[in-house]
């Protein structure tokens, strides 16, 4: 196949104009995502380089390769600050026109006005560079989960090797550098291999883009923004997964419900922005006590819940001890003042084949309400007489399975 030159470079100048159009429309329709804007200049910049390139042997050779090189470097440096500005860290003013004043320095040496191959070689350079260091500034962010980052990484890395290699590979090949047919092909496969990197880092910086949207739709959705945990309706959600997975291999299972004692008073006496900082004191303590793996989530005002997996009765109350205890202590003094605070804990335990587990947190309600009845303070286990008593209340749920409700007295931490 015959690849004509001239012509992958007015499909290049089309191309990169329409993808950074193409980016900047995509960054007015949701501007919070400032990276697409930068991205989409990059291309308009990299099209107006290749304008340049095009007008070779019709301009002076200041214009068409000095300049021409000078935009292109400006280009990559503005895909790396737009990674930069994706994560967050600041723009680099100087490090953004670095590669090009580096580049028009060397081209006023004498020694390398003739020298192309080091020209040559300083360009693919600071290509490589501004690539490397953009994939570097994506592999830097890589604890937020977004897919499209990988393949980013990859084809920044491939680009900026390809660049790297391309002075020893021209002289490492057996053909002659200077043979002008065979330069003509490699210029020819580099044009081919640029047009196509452009074309797939704008899709896959656009993708970035979206996904991140996404995941901050659905984070927004789904965690709590105080606490940084599960809302009421992501840990409902977890719990019916995980109670599908039960269906399969039946494991005794542990509900907790828990509530701050006297929150309200916590908030007249110290305010409500220490209020806050009590249940951020909280969800750490109770974090500590759970494993990563159990569902724990805030399902409202200062009301928690969690279910603990493979966990019989003695189990699940020592945990809620333990939750009690480390809470207790960590809010003895909170900011300077002397809050004390303390939760009262409902605990149910479950051995049936089907894990209900609205109907599990119903039950532990009723444990929960007798520990605030009792004192609080208190760890309660959902029995058999609390089953009753909600039998004689008549209220609406029943428990899925005897077997489901621990027959068993309380558990006082007074
Ligand atoms: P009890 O021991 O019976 O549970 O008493 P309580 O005061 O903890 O319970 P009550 O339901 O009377 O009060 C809950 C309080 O929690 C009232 C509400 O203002 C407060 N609250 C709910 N959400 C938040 C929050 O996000 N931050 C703060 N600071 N307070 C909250
Ligand atoms: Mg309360
Ligand atoms: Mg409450």
């Amino acid at each position: 196949m015959n690849l004509d030159v001239n012509t992958l470079f007015m499909v290049t100048i089309y191309v990169e104009a329409i993808l950074g159009l193409l980016l900047l429309f995509a960054w007015a329709q949701n501007t919070s995502i400032r990276a697409v804007a930068w991205w989409g200049f990059a291309h308009l910049i990299r099209a107006a380089s290749v304008v340049l390139f095009g007008m070779y042997g019709a301009a002076p050779d200041l214009i068409t390769i000095d300049l021409a090189n000078a935009l292109l470097f400006t280009a990559f440096a503005v895909t790396w600050t737009g990674a930069r500005v994706f994560d967050g860290r600041p723009v680099e003013p100087v490090y953004l026109v670095t590669g090009a004043v580096l580049w028009l320095l060397v081209c006023r040496l004498p020694v390398m006005a003739d020298a192309v191959d080091a020209r040559a070689l300083v360009a693919s350079g600071i290509i490589t560079a501004y690539t490397w260091l953009t994939a570097y500034e994506f592999w830097r962010g890589r604890s937020e989960p977004l897919v499209s980052r990988w393949p980013a990484i990859f084809m920044l890395f491939a680009h900026g090797a390809l660049f790297l290699l391309r002075t020893p590979l021209v002289t490492l090949l057996p053909w002659s550098p200077n043979n002008a047919m065979f330069g003509s092909v490699w210029l020819t496969v580099l044009s081919f291999e640029a047009l196509l990197f452009t074309i797939s880092i704008a899709f896959i910086l656009l993708a970035m883009a979206k996904e991140r949207t996404e995941l901050r739709h659905r984070t927004a959705a789904m965690v709590d923004p105080l606490t940084g945990i599960s809302n009421r309706r992501a840990f409902l959600q977890d719990a019916a997964l995980l109670a599908k997975r039960h269906s399969g291999h039946p494991r005794p299972t542990a509900v907790l419900l828990i509530d701050l004692d006297h929150f309200k008073s916590i908030n007249d006496r110290f305010g409500h922005a220490l209020g806050d900082r009590v249940l951020e004191i909280f969800t750490e303590a109770a974090r500590q006590s759970i494993r990563s793996s159990d569902l724990f989530g805030r399902l409202g005002g200062e009301e928690f819940a969690a279910v603990l997996s493979d966990t019989g009765r003695e189990k699940a109350v020592a945990v809620a001890e333990r939750i009690r205890e480390g809470f207790a202590q960590a809010s003895q003094e909170v900011d300077g003042r002397p809050v004390c605070a303390t939760v009262s804990i409902g605990v149910v335990h479950c051995e049936a084949a089907v894990l209900d587990v609205p109907e599990l947190l119903a039950q532990a309600d009723h444990a929960l309400y007798h520990a605030k009845e009792r004192g609080r303070n208190r760890v309660e286990v959902a029995s058999l007489d609390m089953l009753l008593d909600r039998k004689d209340d008549k209220q609406p749920s029943v428990p899925t399975s005897a077997t489901s409700v621990a027959a068993i007295g309380t558990k006082s931490a007074a």
